[in-house]
């Protein structure tokens, strides 16, 4: 293994590596279907680059709805073997990064009108126990109206039949896309974030290599492969069509949206789930410490890959839906402190509505030997990238006689630290460190096992010992821990992704980001222009996650 820098050095150096290096598999994407191909490849004794064109994790794999799941609602649809494979997933990824996959109680609501009653939600939520062979934190239970209205007393009472109780987990995607890229680097694949391929080396209309270009230095090189795989999500026929302009779509990209609101003004104790009245969609109230996130749509989606944003319809449908569940809370769009939206790189399938899209995986390869994977789920990250690996591996084996040193191993390697390391960790960072409990926990589920090195940054100055902002648990010292040991290279990157604090906060950070994007200039070098150049970078940001709509 090597040392815990990964910085903007580590990332010159790894570019260095890449700049006309020779690899088994070149990985394009570092969103959370990359990061976990690079890893398992990386394992199996492959030698692996991954480049990123924006930051990791700015794609999909930041935004979507965080939850670690089998999806229930696919059993209406009969999708035994996809919620099965999910389940399975939601376990191993429990038992291998606990600290980032939580287990959260979901309530479902049946009202006298629903659509799925008693005993159809009581078949399911059976079926999804079984379906997890029982591998959950507890049974299903059902509650009756009394019970539920004393646990959630703002939630709609006319009709009240009672609700089903069940349990799946919610993470921070965007820090298991960190976490996965990190270890796969930290085994020793080459990876690089603000990388992007613009065109491909081939010869005799075989690909070669890509051409990338490093958007911070704004220089180009190649970089060989033998196999490419595009693992862009969203963007996958675009570089598709990068390889061959005649290259027919295969994606159906479907657009989600959500809204953060303050967990106060709804009341809810554990998530809620139910069904638009308007078009009988399942949503969603899932409370995160202060904040309850609220989703999603499903739309088809042709618009700018790289700037997705809430529409005011959007916005307007969730929180008609949400108010009528939640009546006497009367949310508006001025009590929305957030919102985000993004794609679903979804395998397209001829003739059903969005909702019904298959989230199965798809692996092919194009004429030109670019093999493409798209569909999935975040949940399902692991084995998507074991089936690739496996499907790459044999051409490995057959067309360049190269064979992996061992098999995949990613089931039972875990990413980080386990449940009773956790424990003596937080105890360790509140009675030794001195830090406050709120700080501690926070700094265990971001950072695990390297909480120890931000709180020992901590140390470092009385002002990395400050909070980011008052109320919220982040240190300064998470800024230059981004700096140093998670490659952050921009102001962006630190307020989406490393920390959550643009979505968490009603200004989105800005009265903060001058500090912070100061100490971001002590560690990346930046100019007075860069750091003005980053503020405007990240005001833009904020205004695709600000509320629109009129209701
Ligand atoms: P992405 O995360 O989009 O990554 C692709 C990356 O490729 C991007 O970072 C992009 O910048 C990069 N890229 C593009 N072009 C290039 C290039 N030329 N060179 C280099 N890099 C390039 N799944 C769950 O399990 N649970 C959920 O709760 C859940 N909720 C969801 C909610 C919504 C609204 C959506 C849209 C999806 C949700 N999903 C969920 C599905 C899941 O989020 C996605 O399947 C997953 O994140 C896709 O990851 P990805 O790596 O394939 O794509």
């Amino acid at each position: 293994m090597k040392s815990d820098e990964f910085s903007a050095a580590t990332r010159r150096r790894n570019l260095e590596q890449m700049r006309d290096g020779e690899f088994d598999i070149v990985v394009i994407g570092g969103g959370i279907t990359g990061a976990a191909i690079a890893r398992d490849a990386v394992i199996r004794g492959f030698k692996i680059a991954l480049v990123e064109k924006g930051d990791f994790a700015s794609g999909t794999s930041s935004r979507s709805s965080k939850m670690v799941h089998g999806g229930l609602r696919y059993l209406k649809h009969a999708r035994f073997k996809l919620v099965w494979g999910a389940l399975r997933e939601r376990w191993t990824l429990k038992k291998n990064i606990p600290r980032l996959v939580k287990p959260t109680k979901f309530l479902i609501p049946v009202y006298r009108d629903s659509k799925t009653g008693k005993f159809l939600l009581s078949m399911g939520l059976w079926l999804y126990d079984i379906l997890a062979l029982f591998r959950t934190e507890k049974l299903h239970n059902w509650l009756g109206p009394d019970d539920v209205q004393t646990r959630e007393p703002t939630l709609r009472k006319d009709g009240l039949v009672g609700a089903g109780v069940y349990y799946d987990f919610i993470t921070d995607d965007a820090r298991l896309v960190l976490a996965t890229v990190k270890d796969a680097w930290a085994r020793g694949a080459a990876v690089a974030n603000y990388a992007q391929v613009v065109g491909f080396e081939k010869d005799r209309g075989r690909i070669v290599g890509t051409i990338v270009k490093d958007s911070i230095s704004g220089t180009q090189f190649s970089m060989h492969g033998k196999v490419v795989v595009n693992a862009t999500g969203p963007w996958s026929d675009e570089l598709r069509t990068l390889d061959d302009k005649s290259a027919s779509p295969r994606l159906r990209p479907a657009k989600g949206a959500h809204l953060f609101v303050p967990r106060e003004r709804i009341g809810v104790t554990e998530a809620v789930v139910f069904d638009s009245r308007r078009d009988g969609r399942n949503l969603f109230a899932v409370p995160r410490g202060d904040l309850c996130l609220v989703g999603t749509t499903d739309v088809d989606y042709h618009g700018d890959l790289d700037h997705v944003a809430a529409s005011k319809e959007e916005v307007n449908y969730l929180l008609e839906s949400l108010n009528e569940y939640f009546p006497s809370c009367k949310i508006t769009k001025e009590d929305i402190v957030s919102t985000y939206a993004s794609v679903r790189p979804l395998a397209a399938e001829l003739g059903v509505s969005e909702d019904d899209v298959s989230r199965d995986q798809l692996i092919f390869e194009s004429p030109s030997g670019l093999v493409s994977i798209i569909g999935g789920k975040l949940t399902t990250h692991r084995s998507m990238a074991k089936a690739l690996v496996d499907d790459v591996s044999h051409k490995l084996a057959q067309r360049f006689a190269v064979a992996p040193a061992r098999g995949c191993e990613t089931e039972r390697l875990a990413l980080d630290y386990d449940e009773e390391k956790l424990r003596t960790l937080i105890n360790g960072l509140t009675e030794e460190s001195k830090l406050d409990e709120d700080v501690a926990r926070h700094l265990i589920e971001s950072y695990g096992s390297s909480a120890t090195q931000v709180s020992e940054i901590a140390r470092e100055s009385p002002l990395l010992r400050e909070r980011i902002v008052a109320g919220e648990a982040y240190l300064m010292a998470e800024v230059r821990f981004a700096a140093r040991h998670e490659m952050a290279m921009t102001l962006v990157d630190v307020m989406f992704r490393r920390t959550q604090l643009a979505y968490a906060l009603r200004d989105h950070g800005r009265s903060v980001a001058g500090k912070v994007a100061e100490m971001l200039a002590g560690d990346l070098g930046w100019s007075k222009v860069t750091v003005e150049k980053e503020l405007s970078g990240f005001e833009q940001a904020c205004t695709l996650i600000e509320a629109r709509g009129d209701a």
